[in-house]
């Protein structure tokens, strides 16, 4: 018996080490610890589920590229859209899909960089279980966002791929 406690001893500590450090890291990460801010929630009818949205940089007659800090709640997403000139979405935290017509969803976490060619249509926003925040870079000089319908629950909760 007290030749086990010998090894188990040690792994015991080991694991409540891990277990506290894991614990600082969550209790550290609040808003504060996120790169850009939250922003303001979104009230416009193309999302469903709770969004933010901070707009970092906004298009202009010298460049046409805007970009945003969007925060998906969990289960919130777009509606399916299209952009004419192409958008590329910057994971920085949580966990998310993304999925493009016709393809299967995929999932997308955070330090993923994902390019949407220009006029395809698709859908981006948080999994079920935990909640996204993307920085979308869009390219607006063909013309800006095209909204279309509302992604369904069948299509939101269809298999990952
Ligand atoms: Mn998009």
């Amino acid at each position: 018996m007290k030749r086990n406690l010998q090894y188990i001893l040690p792994l015991f500590l080991f694991a409540l080490a891990a277990c506290n450090n894991n614990k600082e890291m969550n209790n550290s990460k609040s808003d504060n610890a996120l790169v850009f801010p939250k922003g303001e929630k979104i009230t416009n009818d193309n999302f469903t589920g709770t969004t933010y949205l901070h707009m970092l940089i906004a298009a202009d007659s010298l460049n046409a590229t805007s970009i945003g800090n969007v925060t998906f709640e969990p289960g919130a997403r777009t509606k399916w859209h299209s952009h004419p000139g192409g958008q590329i979405l910057l994971v920085t935290d949580g966990v998310g899909y993304y999925q493009e017509k016709g393809q299967p969803k995929k999932i997308l976490r955070k330090g993923d960089a994902i390019k949407c060619p220009p006029n395809v249509p698709h859908w981006h926003g948080a999994s079920a279980d935990a909640a996204f925040v993307q920085v979308a870079v869009t390219n607006n000089d063909k013309g800006t966002v095209v909204w279309m319908e509302k992604v369904t629950d069948a299509v939101y909760n269809s298999l990952n791929q």
